[in-house]
């Protein structure tokens, strides 16, 4: 996967040389270029920003450099060009995979007050936003992005099932996790984890799954076929255990009878 992010302040993206995503691009597993739109300003103070028209208060990132520079690095619109802004769509799991299926990815940083709408409306396929709240820049939304996306491509996490058992997946938050040593300042790890019955863990960690996203996120436990499906799944188990209990007490009674 290739990504190019265009920014005034190309400075702020040394967190993605560390780390998972710092050894993804050593493995060149994904391709991360970082362009400063003011190499690209036909201004001779190289200056980017001028003032709104209409008033207001602020600067706006004028479309000249920021046109010239998504031209320039995308030059046969390959790329899917996203603007990083609050008034676009909101980033979720499943737009991180949607956006995981693309070889090529733009990400254009806003900064002061905006971009003008010339550059975005000539140049821009997708604005999105990170969730609602303002930041001084388009510089972190897209690093979220590019974390969260380079996730998704092959190779880049130790192991397949990392990405895929996590939050969000299947729209349920995660169970807890526990690690050694089983007991830590008298707390004891669940006795279910210890016991090596996959099927009983598994089922311990679905539960937990559906309590907490229930418990915390209402909005996502809403219409969720993954909540749904347990739901069913426990009523079945109940069903198979009263019938059970009944037959028991029917062939205790027999014998009684019997006796
Ligand atoms: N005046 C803009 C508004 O009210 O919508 C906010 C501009 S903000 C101070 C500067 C830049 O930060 C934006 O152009 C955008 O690129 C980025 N930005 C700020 N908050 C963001 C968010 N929640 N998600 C994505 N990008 C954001």
């Amino acid at each position: 996967m290739k990504i190019s992010i265009l920014t005034l302040f190309p400075e702020m993206f040394a967190p993605l040389e560390q780390s998972i995503i710092g050894r993804a691009r050593e493995k060149k597993l994904v391709e991360i270029n970082v362009v400063n739109i003011r190499d690209y300003s036909l201004d001779k103070h190289k200056k980017c920003d001028d003032y709104a028209f209409g008033g207001g208060a602020g600067m706006l990132m004028t479309a000249q450099p920021v046109c010239d520079a998504i031209e320039a690095v995308d030059p046969t619109r390959k790329a899917l060009r996203i603007y990083t802004s609050p008034k676009g769509k909101k980033l979720t799991q499943a737009e991180v995979r949607r956006l995981a299926g693309f070889e090529e990815i733009l990400l254009l940083c806003g900064h002061y007050e905006g971009i003008d709408q010339r550059a975005i409306d000539l140049e821009i396929d997708e604005e999105i936003s990170i969730g609602d709240y303002i930041l001084t820049g388009g510089e972190l939304p897209a690093m979220v992005i590019v974390d969260s996306v380079c996730r998704y491509v092959d190779g880049v996490l130790g192991s397949e099932q990392s990405a895929q058992e996590e939050t969000f997946c299947d729209d349920l938050l995660e169970y807890p996790q526990y690690t050694r040593p089983a007991e830590f300042r008298g707390l004891k790890v669940p006795e279910v984890l210890l016991n090596g019955n996959h099927k009983e863990i598994n089922l311990w960690r679905r539960q937990r799954q559906v309590g907490l996203t229930r418990e915390r996120r209402p909005d996502l436990a809403k219409d969720n076929s993954a909540i749904e499906e347990h739901d069913r799944y426990m009523a079945q188990q109940q069903e198979k255990e009263r019938k059970r209990l009944l037959r028991k007490q029917k062939k205790e009674r027999k014998i009684k009878d019997e006796e």
